[in-house]
């Protein structure tokens, strides 16, 4: 999975910041810069088996850990999220993260699959439960089109972080994956304070969609 990552994300554009992320913990791909089609390829995929192979045993400690640790907590996180989602039930799918070399934490919504960088700082746990939760939201808005008037993916996606961020600050899921202080999006620092109100005043998730929707409209409106 770690061929698709770097070619989907290295764009070599210094504004992109996954593309940053990638250069700055793997700096011999500066190298592919100037590569073009299969040479680039090969470059790519040659390097990530050697990353692979070097760090074998790590990534495969890591990936002992890290289920380890999920096995501990996953029934009641999918107990909490679905009583969070009145009863929602789980969506269909694989429900499979995967470790990656690179710190780009994709999620691929279809399928039910993520990636997590192994060395991710918020905890592989938390980035799970963040994964997971988007997997869950954008079901649950999917199978309930009133409750979002006119959404469209950037108003979702706004949303579904900003979203994460105050579900997974409250103290019943600190109490699971163990992250106090969830990292915000930068561009989200500002407003999720009023957010957090929301949260405070809203009797279920439902009226909480609701609220928050019109409030990030407005604030994507604006950026
Ligand atoms: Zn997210």
């Amino acid at each position: 999975m770690d061929y698709w990552t770097v070619k989907e994300f290295l764009t070599f554009d210094s504004k992109d910041t996954f593309s940053e992320t990638i250069l700055a913990l793997h700096p011999r791909l500066k190298e592919t810069k100037d590569l073009e089609g299969d040479s680039k390829i090969e470059f790519f995929n040659k390097y990530v088996d050697q990353v692979y192979e070097e760090k074998s045993q790590e990534l495969h400690e890591t990936q002992e850990k890290i289920q380890r640790k999920w096995n501990n907590v996953e029934d009641t996180f999918l107990d909490k999220a679905k009583e969070l989602f009145n009863g929602h039930e789980w969506p269909e799918g694989a429900y499979v993260g995967f470790l990656s070399i690179f710190n780009c934490n994709p999620r691929f919504l279809n399928q039910k699959t993520f990636q997590v960088y192994y060395k991710h700082p918020e905890g592989p746990v938390y980035v799970g439960a963040h994964e997971m939760l988007h997997f869950m939201f954008y079901d649950y808005v999917d199978k309930h089109p009133g409750l979002i008037e006119d959404a469209n993916d950037s108003l979702l996606w706004n949303l579904s972080e900003i979203f994460n961020v105050v579900i997974l600050e409250t103290p019943e899921f600190v109490d699971i994956t163990g992250n106090h202080k969830p990292e915000p999006y930068k561009k989200h620092e500002d407003i999720l304070p009023d957010f957090r109100d929301i949260w405070k005043e809203s009797e279920n998730v439902d009226e909480f969609i609701q609220r928050s929707s019109e409030a990030t409209r407005s604030f994507t409106n604006s950026m």
